[in-house]
């Protein structure tokens, strides 16, 4: 289908939060310098200084989950 395009229309429960540190963004969606990640199923938001320290983790492990 489609490659990479977020669905739109994905209310956000309570606003957008790290899923590592907890620190809520601005706003109603993620800063374009935070990562998105999918683990468990489950889609992941990491805020900017997370996502450099887990960046390489989900980089250096991209295995079944994405297959
Ligand atoms: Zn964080």
């Amino acid at each position: 289908m489609d490659e990479e395009t977020d669905p739109p229309g994905q209310p956000a429960e309570h606003g957008v939060v790290c899923a590592r540190c907890g620190t809520a963004a601005e706003g109603d969606t993620a800063p374009v310098t935070w990562l998105c990640a999918v683990e468990d199923g489950r889609r992941l938001l990491f805020c900017e200084g997370c996502a450099r320290l887990h960046i390489r983790a989900i980089e250096s492990r991209l295995d079944s989950l994405w297959w």
